[in-house]
């Protein structure tokens, strides 16, 4: 039997293994995908050799630890500098990162070409540098300048809260984690107005919450869409990698959305 986990600190909130065990019944395939309270990023792959697994994903706050620990790290996981799953090839860790290509699989039919993305962690790492092989035009704004040098050095226009002035973009997505665990914008109230007013698309990449970035959008009718789909596609996406390509991406997704009902 194949055994997958996900690795985290906190991990017990994590829909993963409802989400991946699923598809894993549905499929009826011998395996498991369970979860793994990893403390230390040093150790993760001593633990997957150790608890013998076939694959991992990989969640806060250990991707830059999981980008460091593979053999090969492949795709736009190389840029990201980050790594959300983790597939073993012989005795080989080969890493991925399958959360940008879930975001952009979640908004591709917006219609957007000029975004600008709110904050400058790892989550808009993936987000930027994959939206830009797509084509789009990114802009970053964040609170502090010190996290906008990764961004700069990468080609990105980039804003700190001091800097910043208002223009238009079709798209403005938040990937701070304002709004969380409060009532917080992910930037002043006003300029969020400006920027709504001008904008048609608005996604927060926080999941199970109306946050007050969403509300405000909805008083400005635009498009808008939760991580909710993110972090379905994200999951999508590292099943294939997990059962090299053996299914369908639709037959994968209508099986792990149960894992919302
Ligand atoms: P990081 O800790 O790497 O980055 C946090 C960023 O948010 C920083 O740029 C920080 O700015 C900014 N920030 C934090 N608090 C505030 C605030 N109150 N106001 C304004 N800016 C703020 O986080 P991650 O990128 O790892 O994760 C961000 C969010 O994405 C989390 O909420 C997480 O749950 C979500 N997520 C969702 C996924 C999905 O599948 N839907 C997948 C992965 C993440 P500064 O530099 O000034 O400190």
């Amino acid at each position: 039997m194949k055994l997958f986990a996900i690795f985290g600190n906190p991990v017990s909130h994590s829909v993963s293994p409802l989400m991946h065990n699923f598809a894993i019944k549905n499929f009826s395939l011998d395996a498991c995908y369970t979860r793994y309270l990893l403390e230390d990023g040093e150790k993760l792959r001593e633990c997957f050799f150790a608890l013998n697994l076939s694959g991992v994903n990989v969640t806060v706050p250990h991707k830059e630890a999981a980008f460091k620990a593979c053999d090969e790290v492949r795709g736009i996981a190389k840029e990201i500098e980050a790594v959300n799953t983790i597939v073993k090839e012989g005795d080989r860790l080969i890493g991925y990162n399958t959360d940008a290509p879930g975001f952009y699989e979640s908004i591709k039919e917006f219609e957007a070409k000029k975004v600008l993305i709110l904050g400058a962690g790892g989550t808009a790492k993936a987000i930027s540098l994959y939206l830009r092989t797509k084509g789009f035009d990114v802009t970053i704004l964040n609170r502090s300048r010190e996290r906008l040098s990764f961004f700069k050095d990468k080609g990105f226009k980039v804003f700190s809260w001091e800097d910043f002035e208002i223009s238009s973009f079709d798209m403005i997505v938040n990937t701070t984690s304002a709004g969380l665990e409060n009532d917080s914008f992910p930037v002043k109230e006003e300029i969020l107005r400006e920027l709504f007013k001008e904008a048609s698309y608005c996604v927060d990449v926080i999941y199970n919450k109306n946050t007050p970035f969403l509300n405000l959008a909805e008083e400005f009718s635009l498009k808008k869409k939760d991580g909710k789909e993110m972090l379905l596609y994200q999951g999508v996406i590292a099943f294939e990698y997990f059962f090299s390509h053996s299914f369908s991406k639709e037959e994968i997704t209508e099986n792990m959305l149960k894992a919302f009902e």
